[in-house]
């Protein structure tokens, strides 16, 4: 089974927050799901998503594997590798070179101001490795990100998929599953997300299923609209959230979802590292609550 974790914004011109698309599909465990690995190229709409570029990581380097095929509207994305590159090195900046092992293929596409990111593992059953794509409209000007961007809140989110759903926290093979089974396997009952599952989700929604509904009775235990999508979503949403905001002063479910986190020393150790090392965002401010409810997430499926 391949889940895709899909971040999907909306220009602020677009004020429908959750419309159905038929490009992508839930296929019952919760998550949404697109057929293949990247978005889908249909060679000449250039109101779709499409694949740009693809590259294998090497270390801090790309290396590009191919140029996919685009409509003639998409070229001057597709040739643009400076920002190609600049996205990426954007990412390295961000991301401690021993937490990127992981992700060893990275995809520039076109979201069509609507699909911001994924990620993938490059085989259902390894864990181990996953492709991350990132939209390139996402950024509009890469030397300017800071703590208040969307590209870094973005990255964040994308990157902490990879960090709670690989093969340290999820078993593949593991058949008869008591933990959270997050579609890829089985989430070990210690596991960052299984831990938010508990807190959050096995009282209201014990099938991992969220949505709109679910956010509009239970808000207080999201940090976002699209954090209800599903426990995926929600754990990325939090680790963004626990890396940009810190420490929460409340007791709300939502709160404690992201304390959880500080009570995980190797996730400490890592929110200093991005804090305190990261020459890209020493100079941004944290992201501020407002800044989040200006954009609007559209869930995929309704
Ligand atoms: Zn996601």
């Amino acid at each position: 089974m391949t889940s895709k974790y899909l971040m999907f914004i909306t220009t602020l011109l677009l004020l429908s927050s959750c419309s159905y698309d038929e490009d992508y599909f839930d296929d019952g465990d919760g998550f949404i799901e697109q057929e293949g690995n990247s978005p889908a190229n249909d060679g000449g709409n250039f109101n779709e998503e499409a694949t740009l570029t693809t590259y294998r990581i090497n270390g801090d380097e790309l290396i590009k594997i191919r140029d996919h095929e685009v409509s003639s509207n998409l070229l001057g994305y597709q040739q643009d590798e400076a920002k190609h590159l600049a996205m990426f090195d954007f990412y390295t900046k961000l991301i401690p070179a021993e937490h990127r092992d992981r992700i060893v293929e990275f995809e520039v596409f076109y979201g069509n101001n609507d699909l911001a990111g994924f990620v993938a593992p490059i085989n259902d059953d390894d864990l181990s490795r996953w492709k991350m794509g990132l939209a390139i409209e996402a950024s509009t000007d890469i030397s300017s990100e800071d703590f208040n961007s969307f590209f870094t809140f973005l990255t964040l989110h994308e990157f902490g998929h990879v960090l709670t759903l690989n093969e340290s926290q999820v078993n593949v093979f593991q058949g008869n599953c008591s933990a959270y089974h997050t579609g890829e396997g089985c989430s070990n009952s210690n596991s960052y997300i299984n831990q938010l599952f508990e807190l959050g989700w096995a009282d209201i929604a014990p099938n991992g299923e969220g949505g709109d509904d679910l956010y509009n009775r239970y808000s207080d235990r999201f940090v976002s609209d699209y954090a209800a999508t599903n426990p995926g979503e929600d754990i990325a949403e939090v680790f963004a959230t626990f890396i940009i905001e810190g420490r929460k002063g409340g007791n709300s479910i939502a709160d404690q979802k992201v304390n959880q986190l500080f009570e995980r020393p190797e996730l400490v150790s890592l929110r200093n590292k991005i804090i305190n090392q990261s020459t890209t965002l020493r100079d941004g401010q944290i992201m501020t609550r407002s800044w989040r409810n200006k954009f609007k997430f559209r869930c995929g499926h309704n």
